[in-house]
């Protein structure tokens, strides 16, 4: 079995590394067009609009030989007239996945709701991809919220698996569709300035994300990573798709299929963010690795401080003290590091006082919060501050034993981890 699996792993890798001496130069990227078949509906309830819209994208898409992986929101699909729209994409060779039938939010929806909705959409498109002898296999969430609980994230992620639908992440989220409504007010009113900014901010906003996404995911991985850009099918996209290609060409990204893109174990890698929103997966392994970060930096500080104490050392046990720290007791309120040692000197004025300590966390919480970045999109904070409940326990040199527990609430400052409030029992 063993050696079954190490010829295995040794397949694989080869495969891998031939597929990597084979691919074409160029920094994967797979381009996701949401909200098929036209995105911002309400914008575009003419249908002949609706008509130059997808012949517009798709002329930039072949004339920049772009394997793109479009969604559908099936109940968007209004009549025969946008099936012939959805066929469209598919006679140009592209792949279209479920993004469901209501555009359901996952964070404001529960999950047997959702499922349903789920369900709704892979269904109608099945329906018409049964046609060309294909199902769907992929998924995308709406707004790309995962669930704002865990439970919600495993259940849709399991059904999800055994439907056959893959969820596609996003790395590059970038905020196109709020160009879309500036951009046709302007068009429909002839404002030809209008236009004209409105189409440099997008290439600007979605420039910089693209950057900024691309060194966020070559830093956590330490190589460079394939990518997935999130783009909607609307009309600015429409028109500023060509130079946004060209540009992203003349950096060295090279437009890639969804199985290509999905192979790469970054863009694989398993993320358990939670939250209201949705960010791109790079911020959510960044914000992940960060949480990990600073329970560890507290649980090993909790070990160091355990350490100073059974060798004596009270200054060393106390500087984990903000200055103004508080330490609440039974007994009353100590202000101030220099306090609080002084209170540890006077209650254990020998190091046979000091007895034995250990102290094991029993629960950890971070403090963090969605904060809007500069494009306007929801994004998790640095975890600020951590609240932690230890339980403590002394075995003193005449053989007894004292033990409680202890709430400890952590912030950081300048880059160490300090204890603000500790309230012990
Ligand atoms: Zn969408």
């Amino acid at each position: 079995m063993r050696r079954h699996l190490a010829v295995c792993t040794l397949v694989s890798l080869v495969a891998a590394t031939l597929a990597l001496a084979q691919a074409p130069p160029g920094r994967p990227l797979l381009v996701t067009i949401d909200d098929l078949p036209v995105a911002g509906g309400r914008l575009h309830t003419d249908q002949p609009e609706r008509a130059r819209i997808t012949a517009d994208l798709l002329a930039v898409l072949a004339r920049h030989k772009v394997p793109a992986l479009g969604f559908v929101v099936w109940s968007q699909v209004k009549d025969a007239r946008d099936t012939a729209l959805l066929e469209q994409w598919l006679a140009a060779g592209l792949e279209l996945g479920n993004h469901t039938a209501r555009h359901s939010d996952l964070g404001k929806t529960d999950t047997e709701t959702y499922l349903a909705d789920v369900e709704a959409g892979r269904a109608g498109l099945a329906s018409l991809l049964a046609r060309h002898g294909k199902t769907p296999r992929f998924f995308r969430y709406p707004f790309l919220r995962e669930g704002e609980t865990r439970a919600k994230l495993d259940t849709v992620r399991a059904a999800l698996e055994q439907s056959g639908q893959r969820a596609v992440p996003v790395t590059i989220d970038d905020q196109d569709w709020s160009f879309e409504e500036p951009w046709v007010k302007a068009r429909r009113a002839g404002d030809s300035t209008a236009l004209a900014r409105t189409a440099e901010e997008y290439q600007l906003a979605l420039r910089l994300e693209v950057l900024t996404q691309t060194a966020l995911g070559d830093e956590l991985f330490g190589r460079p990573v394939a990518q997935v850009l999130l783009l909607h099918a609307n009309e600015v996209g429409a028109a500023q798709w060509d130079a946004l290609f060209t540009w992203l060409e003349s950096r060295g990204y090279r437009f890639a299929t969804a199985d290509e893109v999905l192979a790469d174990p970054a863009v694989a890698a398993p993320s358990s963010f939670v939250g209201t929103h949705g960010p791109g997966l790079w911020v959510r392994i960044a914000h992940d690795r960060g949480r990990e970060a600073a329970r560890t930096a507290v649980t090993t500080l909790l070990q160091e401080q355990a350490a100073a104490w059974n060798r004596g050392d009270l200054d060393a046990f106390c500087a984990v003290y903000a200055d103004d720290a508080v330490f609440v007791t039974p007994k009353g309120i100590t202000r101030g590091r220099q306090a609080v040692l002084d209170r540890y000197r006077t209650s254990y004025p020998t190091r046979e006082a000091m007895g034995t300590l250990t102290l094991d966390p029993v629960e950890i919480r971070e403090a963090w919060g969605f904060e809007p970045n500069p494009l306007g999109d929801a994004q998790p904070s640095r975890v600020h501050g951590l609240s932690l409940v230890a339980h403590w326990k002394l075995q003193k040199a005449d053989g007894t034993e004292a033990s409680g527990l202890t709430l400890l609430v952590f912030h950081r400052q300048a880059g160490r981890w300090l204890i603000v409030q500790d309230a012990s029992m």
